[in-house]
């Protein structure tokens, strides 16, 4: 990619997701002015079982950041503070002496610990796991995966009673080693993920460490996301840049996305969608199976935000590239769905593995409903696409309904927001704008501007605001009233999923 000049410096943002690691540079403008990027593997040892090599992530992150300096010439002394963003609940746990991993990383997917969720749910513990971390309890979030660790590694409870182990999520992991074992911290928004915080009290929950079985002396110091995680280690970058920023992904999202106000919403179009909602400092609870969760906590006050997610979003249109032969590209499918003015009154409810948030019905199976002789490719891929839309609209309702807030407009990233069909379409069925970022990295901006306000590269969030430029707005096109019926019929295929 070209490098642009950066007379200020730049900010360093480390995006350590799910299947790959990156170190991004972004100037004071928010620009991208270099990336380094590697691959993951992914371990599958069992059906339903995930795993990542938690140095392979480490080493693969340094070398981005030593890469990364490399490509732009622009060095650590100019290098004025690291944020970082990661993959939420996946755990490590290492021996406090050697620094090493005594395990795999447990990655975030992995359902290993379902039959242990469902004991601590039959032991009537759903209520006060609700109640204190915002989180439905699931197999998902850190505390079982960190606990079947402890259980099932030779020695590594006895160890870890005694003080001897530590463990954290991704972020962790990497603020440990970076800063050559000095900090063992995490921000306040990932530690709302491993379902052993308290979100209200924001600290570790000495009931639930016991209810899962972790000693709390395992677990990294909670922070805000905006301020002190120490210093690189001068052997990895030569200037010893702060650590001053810290945020799971979706949360960095939501910050990168400058939703500072109550209300403000992102979506992340990915192979799922991703949303939340900034509720300001009320931690709503949810009566649509939403979780709440820290959404930002910077500038000395905790926002939190309902989270929702739709579990088949991109995925639908690999589906119709991959399983149907449909289509050759994902990119092809919004001038297809352009090519007719509607969808005919088809309807694809892609309930592939059951129906989430606001329905939750996990044995629900994908319909297509409405065929007519006139249902062609066109159309289905069409309807296909709409789905996106349209199960996005349903979570939106849910959040609305449970924080009272209407939303005024919508901002999305991710590799479908890309897709303008589908990003008109959402506009039309939710009667707002939808406003994508100019910048295709808001995660990792969102890690940027944590770190960059902690050190006066920014100076405050109107400034972060002012940068937001070069981004495209969906204005809504479609009569209210056919909107309506649109939504009328989508509900009648979801009602005949369901039933
Ligand atoms: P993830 O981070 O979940 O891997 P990305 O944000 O990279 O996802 O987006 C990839 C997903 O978006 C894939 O499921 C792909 O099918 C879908 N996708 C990519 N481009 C388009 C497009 N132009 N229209 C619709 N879907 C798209």
């Amino acid at each position: 990619m070209g490098v642009q000049a950066a007379p200020e410096g730049c900010i360093m943002a480390l995006d350590a997701g799910t299947t790959s690691v990156r170190a991004i540079l972004f100037d004071e403008y928010g620009r991208k002015v270099a990336v380094a990027q590697r691959s993951l593997t992914m371990h599958y040892p069992h059906p339903g079982w995930v795993e990542q090599d938690p140095v392979e992530i480490l080493s693969a992150q340094v070398a981005c950041m030593i890469e990364v300096q490399f490509k732009s010439g622009i060095h650590s002394d100019r290098i004025h503070a690291i944020g970082i963003t990661n993959q939420r609940e996946t755990v490590v746990v290492w021996d406090r002496q050697t620094g090493q991993p005594i395990y795999d990383a447990i990655v975030w997917q992995c359902r290993r610990t379902q039959g242990r969720i469902e004991k601590i749910v039959e032991e009537g513990y759903g209520d006060l796991i609700r109640e204190r971390t915002g989180l439905v309890p699931d197999p998902y979030f850190s505390a079982s995966k960190i606990a079947w660790i402890l259980d099932n590694v030779e020695g590594a409870r006895e160890l870890a009673e005694a003080g001897g182990l530590m463990c954290g999520t991704v972020d962790t992991w990497l603020i440990y080693n970076l800063t050559r074992g000095r900090v063992h911290a995490t921000d306040y928004t990932n530690a709302s993920r491993t379902m052993l915080f308290d979100i209200h009290r924001l600290d570790w929950d000495d009931d639930l460490c016991k209810i899962f079985g972790v000693p709390r002396s395992m677990l990294p110091e909670p922070r805000p996301s905006s301020g002190g995680f120490g210093e690189v280690s001068a052997d990895i970058m030569r200037h010893h840049p702060r650590i001053l920023g810290v945020a799971g992904d979706q949360q960095a999202s939501l910050f990168g996305h400058c939703c500072f106000d109550p209300g403000g919403v992102k979506n992340t179009y990915g192979t799922g969608c991703f949303m939340l909602m900034n509720l300001g400092s009320r931690a709503v609870t949810s009566q649509n199976g939403l979780v709440t969760t820290i959404g930002i906590a910077e500038g000395g006050r905790v926002d939190y935000a309902l989270e929702g997610s739709v579990f088949q979003a991109g995925s639908v249109i690999q589906w119709l590239r991959d399983g149907l032969g449909l289509i050759e590209h994902a990119g092809d499918t919004a001038a297809i769905a352009s090519s007719v003015p509607d969808a005919g009154g088809c309807y694809v409810v892609p309930a592939f593995t059951g129906l989430g948030a606001p329905w939750w019905r996990p044995a629900a199976r994908g319909l297509i409903a409405g065929i007519t002789r006139g249902t062609d490719r066109a159309r289905l891929v069409r309807a296909a696409c709409e789905s996106m839309a349209y199960q996005t609209y349903d979570i939106l309702k849910a959040m609305e309904a449970d924080s009272g807030h209407a939303l005024s407009a919508l901002a999305v990233d991710g590799g479908a927001a890309n897709n303008d069909f589908i990003m008109q379409f959402q506009a039309d069925l939710l009667g707002i704008d939808v406003v994508r970022a100019g910048c295709a990295e808001t995660t990792a901006l969102g890690a940027a501007f944590l770190a960059g306000l902690a050190c006066g590269f920014w100076a405050d969030r109107e400034e972060l605001a002012s940068l937001a430029e070069g981004q495209r707005a969906y204005a809504p096109a479609m009569p209210a009233e056919r909107a309506a019926e649109l939504l009328e019929g989508w509900h009648e295929a979801v009602r005949r999923t369901i039933s």
